[in-house]
């Protein structure tokens, strides 16, 4: 049983996949799989609670047409963070003095600006 289901959900799946950024609205998909609606209720349940799939509404043809579509895979954003000690105040004996109102400041400091405009002209 578990694994019929299951083979719905793939099925589907892969129709949705398949459809791209266009999406797939539910009557094509019961169409297009020959499934019942019932059977593909489920399994689209099913799929949107493991959040891989997901639904909208989209305006065709005046017409607001409800679609299922991939959820994208979130994108990995890669930080290196090899250059992070060169910032001065993480070596700086004055940090736990310094802050914004006080003697000791970030918008006074010599250190931090010489560090800023160096590496904004390193960066361009
Ligand atoms: S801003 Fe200047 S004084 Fe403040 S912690 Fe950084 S390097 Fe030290």
């Amino acid at each position: 049983m578990e694994s019929s289901s299951s083979s719905y959900e793939d099925l589907i799946y892969q129709k949705i996949k398949e459809a791209g950024e266009k999406g797939i609205p539910l009557k094509e998909l019961i169409k297009e799989l020959g499934l019942d609606s019932r059977t593909a209720n489920l399994a689209i349940r099913k799929l949107m609670n493991k959040k891989v799939i997901r639904k909208s509404s989209v305006k065709e043809n005046g017409k607001t047409v409800v679609k299922y579509f991939i959820n994208e895979e979130p994108t990995l954003i890669t930080v290196n963070l090899d250059n992070i000690i060169e910032i001065p105040c993480f070596t700086c004996k004055n940090l736990t003095k310094c802050g914004n109102g006080s003697v000791v400041s970030p918008t006074t400091c010599t250190y931090l600006s010489k560090f800023i405009l160096m590496n904004i002209k390193g960066a361009s």
